[in-house]
């Protein structure tokens, strides 16, 4: 589904990425690890196309995305929850579920997205007139994956969504999000700080340090890698 093939990026002269490759496969959830700064986000933003790549190469169902516009990245089904949630905060939920049915294709099918997203998130269906900025952390966090789902993702970006969430809070979206992506087949990839709660959920990981991938193994192996664990669980 998506190929990253030594992916380097930065901001103006400043290299963060240097040949990042990392691969996510139809339905599977794959961890990007890594402390703060290490290049999780830049890793994203060059995929989605905010940040331009100065070689390398982002493939996705076969088609190269890596000079495209973001415009262009987000019609083919990749879809973001970007950190800290962007949320239209002055809208009600239904009103931002609303806004991310933007294709042809998620606005016909935006009544089915409705019932699937609120079934997964009940909270929200009590919620659906609220004003967004009104709700919780935690619930702003589900209208943040419930308005990417909206769009009809074939593969869905999930930028630190424990950010500021209660460890339980955190835990239910995980598990929503992943339920959601293996029910429709979608890919997730999931960057996050809180290593373990990402390897509990993630089949594959990617751990990124001073912009480098240094290791790639499943999430099972990664839980019992001695420089994961000492490195970032502190055992
Ligand atoms: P965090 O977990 O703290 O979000 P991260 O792994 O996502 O960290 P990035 O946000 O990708 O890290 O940052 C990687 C490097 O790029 C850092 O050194 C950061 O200072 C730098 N950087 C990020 N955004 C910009 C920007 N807009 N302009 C210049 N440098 C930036």
């Amino acid at each position: 589904m998506l190929k990253v093939n030594n992916l380097c990026a930065g901001y103006g002269k400043v290299q963060v990425l240097w040949n990042i490759s990392l691969e996510v496969k139809d339905g599977q959830v794959v961890a990007v690890l890594g402390s703060n700064g290490a290049g999780k986000t830049t890793t994203v933003r060059t995929i989605t196309g905010m940040v331009k790549a100065s070689s390398g190469s982002v493939i996705f169902n076969g088609e190269e995305l890596a000079d495209r516009s973001s415009r262009f990245i987000l019609d083919q089904g990749i879809i973001q929850v970007p950190e800290g949630r962007q949320l239209f905060t002055g809208m009600t939920v239904y009103e931002n579920l609303e806004m991310g049915a933007y294709s042809k294709e998620a606005k016909a099918k935006f009544a089915e997205t409705e019932e699937f997203v609120y079934e997964a998130f009940p909270k929200l269906k009590e919620r659906r007139k609220q004003i967004t900025g009104t709700l919780s952390g935690g619930e702003q966090q589900m209208v943040a994956v419930a308005r990417a789902l909206a769009g009809l993702p074939k593969l869905l970006i999930l930028d630190e969504p424990s950010l500021g969430l209660a460890p339980n809070i955190v835990d239910d979206i995980l598990e929503i999000a992943v339920h959601l992506a293996r029910e429709k087949n979608i890919g997730i990839l999931l960057v996050e700080q809180d290593i373990t709660k990402a390897l509990a959920v993630s089949d594959y990981g990617y751990v990124i340090e001073n912009g480098h991938v240094v290791l790639e193994q499943t999430a099972e192996e990664l839980e019992k890698n001695e420089h994961v664990k000492k490195a970032y669980l502190g055992i």
